[in-house]
């Protein structure tokens, strides 16, 4: 995997996660576990660390979305565990202009101890998110968001950061051996942070890439004849088994809360019928993310060592 090169170069690897298959019950349809492969990263990341800079992230937080607060107290868990720091920056937004913000933003560029900066999305309406996220240096865009590090993966450098959601599919397709050339590959959603980096990361490893949205035309055709579908469109259980063909290999990007209080997906469960392998919601692409901002500020904290050590 061609994107996978710079963590490689720093001692990260895929591992071979094939022979360890599950099924979802009654079915012949493969779990693509994110759950487990994120462990596999974290203790990786524990591992490599013990030679080296222990990476830190700056987290900001503005505003009072529960949502988001699940989101950063996950990934602080996760970076506690693999041994990495964190330092949280939880602002009210009545007490923080976005001046404020950039100011902050500004001061952990300069900052030596931090290497990577994330700042949770979505922002209350009053910020210019744009604005905002544009003053991140783009070695510490460790989301891989800001257009110079969006511009590396469309010209096939994979010299920074990759977005973390379509870096962990493409990681978690390869952990399972899934082979990408020559597949037609249709991705749902062409949003800047999910839908077009993994069409352009899906398109790098050789498959012919349909990017839709919701101005497609024929959706359900274009996914019958689908290989690979990554369901990006942030609509619960849109995808049904009748958008997929026996065999598909399914991706749910997906993740809603439903009135029961129980999580589901972009994908409907009936795909489990005709799908060869579906990524769980929970525990499929969720914890991929993680294990990939957790990468993403590693090779920030020593692609930075080595660059001082030449
Ligand atoms: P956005 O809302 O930014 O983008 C959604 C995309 O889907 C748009 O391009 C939109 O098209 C398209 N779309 C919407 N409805 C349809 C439809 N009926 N048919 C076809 N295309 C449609 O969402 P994100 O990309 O940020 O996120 C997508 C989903 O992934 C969300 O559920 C989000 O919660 C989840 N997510 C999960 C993560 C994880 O770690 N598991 C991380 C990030 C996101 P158009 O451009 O025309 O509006």
């Amino acid at each position: 995997m061609k994107a996978f090169k710079r963590a490689e170069s720093n001692g990260f690897i895929i591992p071979d996660l094939t022979l360890e298959s599950a099924y979802f019950e009654n079915t012949n349809c493969k779990i693509l576990d994110g759950k487990k492969l994120s462990n596999n990263f974290v203790q990786q990341s524990q591992a490599l660390i013990s030679a080296r800079k222990i990476p830190c992230l700056a987290v900001i937080l503005v505003g009072s979305d529960p949502a988001s607060k699940v989101y950063v107290n996950n990934k602080i868990k996760i970076f506690k565990e693999a041994g990495f720091l964190s330092k949280s920056f939880i602002l009210n937004e009545a007490d923080y202009s976005e001046q404020d913000i950039i100011n902050l933003i500004i001061s952990l560029n300069k900052d030596e101890n931090i290497d990577g900066i994330l700042v949770q999305l979505p922002l209350p309406k009053k910020y210019n998110s744009i604005n905002i996220l544009n003053t991140i240096d783009s070695h510490k865009d460790v989301d891989g968001f800001l257009a110079h590090n969006m511009g590396s993966l469309a010209t096939g450098e994979f010299n920074t950061a990759i977005a973390c959601t379509p870096f962990g599919v493409m990681v978690l397709l390869h952990a399972y051996g899934i082979q990408l050339a020559g597949k037609h590959a249709v991705v749902i959603g062409r949003s800047n942070i999910v839908g077009k980096p993994m069409g352009l990361l899906l398109l790098s490893d050789d498959a012919t890439v349909t990017l839709a949205h919701s101005k497609t035309k024929n959706l359900k055709e274009i996914c019958k004849s689908a290989d690979v579908i990554v369901a990006a469109a942030g609509q619960p259980e849109i995808l049904t088994s009748d958008y997929v063909s026996n065999g598909a290999i399914v991706v749910d990007v997906g993740i809603h809360r439903k009135i029961d209080g129980k999580l589901c997906g972009d994908v409907h469960s009936s795909v489990k019928e005709k799908a060869s392998a579906l990524t769980p919601v929970p525990g499929g692409v969720g914890p991929m993310t993680i294990a990939m901002l957790l990468l993403n500020t590693a090779l920030s904290a020593w692609d930075l060592i080595n660059k001082k050590e030449k």
